[in-house]
């Protein structure tokens, strides 16, 4: 079993952290809110109030961070993993960040003799308490299959995609799919509760045929039920998005359809909503339906 530190005890590391300490693992989290330290004491981690106390006997260190900033301060900074962490360690970035963050990131390791992958995941809260995400692995192909075994621990889909920053690539493109699948469904349930059907039976038939998704499998309950609480928050998609638009433009490809996402994204975003989970794309699609109130009456309980 191994020595893993831990950093970012959030809505996903929390749970992801606990599957690795029911794998065996020896596990030290840090995070900069101590109340979700404590959480990870009582679900048998133990507890470090530095980074570099996590990280200083560490084999793994794995960070699960909000951005791309917080990553390099973390790794990268004063007091942060680079700094203390022992040669020849194996560095799993699985927050969401720009590619050339990772590849920032992955060259700055290699120069202090640490091994990197940047390991973001999709599947959501749920897949992280389930073990069940996907995990898409960018970074030398053996560091990849040293670190397997513990990726095994958090997920159940684990593919190597290539060079450093080829990760992000493939979660910049999981976003784009994500947004344009929650807008298109949000779409589809205000027209079909403006049109008067019967809203659960014309869901249930729907996922049985070629229109199914996991979007309708697992959000469309909650955005039928008016309930938004994240889950993933429209500021970190937002965020995604902005990776991915940036992403695609560098790559030379127009993704339209991702382009708007991206706008609608932002603009409810900007009308106070980022702390939503990001099925709440069906409130805009309200608004732009003339259909104020639902959406007003959300705003006032959030
Ligand atoms: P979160 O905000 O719930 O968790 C991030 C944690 O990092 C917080 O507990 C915060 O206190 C901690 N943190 C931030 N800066 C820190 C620092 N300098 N030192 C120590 N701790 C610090 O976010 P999340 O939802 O767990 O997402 C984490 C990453 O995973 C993001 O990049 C996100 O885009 C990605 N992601 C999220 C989901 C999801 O459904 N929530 C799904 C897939 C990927």
């Amino acid at each position: 079993m191994t020595d893993i530190a831990f950093i970012g005890l959030g809505v996903m590391g929390a749970p992801m952290c606990r599957n690795l300490v029911d794998a065996g693992h020896d596990v030290v989290g840090f995070n900069r809110s101590p109340a979700r330290v404590e959480a990870l004491v009582a679900a048998g981690g133990r507890g470090a109030d530095s980074i570099a106390a996590a990280v200083r006997d560490a084999d793994v260190v794995i960070t699960m961070l909000p951005d791309s900033p917080d990553v390099e301060a973390v790794v990268l900074g004063d007091g942060g993993v680079l700094e203390s962490a022992r040669d020849g360690v194996i560095l799993i970035d699985c927050s969401t960040v720009r590619p050339e963050t990772s590849r920032a990131v992955a060259e700055a390791a290699a120069r202090r003799g640490i091994r990197p992958l940047d390991a973001p995941v999709s599947g959501g809260e749920g897949a992280a308490i389930d073990g069940a995400l996907s995990i898409m692995v960018g970074g030398e192909p053996d560091v990849f299959e040293a670190a397997k075994p513990i990726l095994e621990a958090m997920g159940t889909t684990i593919l190597h995609v290539g060079e450093a920053g080829s990760g992000q690539t493939v979660k910049a493109a999981n976003q784009l799919i994500v947004a344009g699948t929650i807008e298109l469904v949000s779409e589809a349930l205000v027209f079909l509760r403006a049109s008067g059907v019967d809203l659960e039976s014309a869901v249930r038939v729907l996922a049985g045929g070629l229109a199914g998704n996991a979007i309708l499998d697992r959000k469309s309950a909650g955005m039928i039920g008016r309930r938004f609480e994240p889950g993933f928050r429209v500021d970190l998609h937002h965020k995604d998005l902005g990776i991915a638009l940036t992403a695609a433009r560098d790559a030379g490809v127009a993704v339209p359809m991702g382009a708007l996402a991206g706008s609608l994204m932002a603009s409810l975003r900007a009308q106070g909503s980022g702390s939503l989970d990001h099925s709440a794309l069906l409130l805009q699609v309200e608004r732009l339906s003339g259909l104020t109130n639902e959406l007003d009456a959300v705003r006032r309980s959030d």
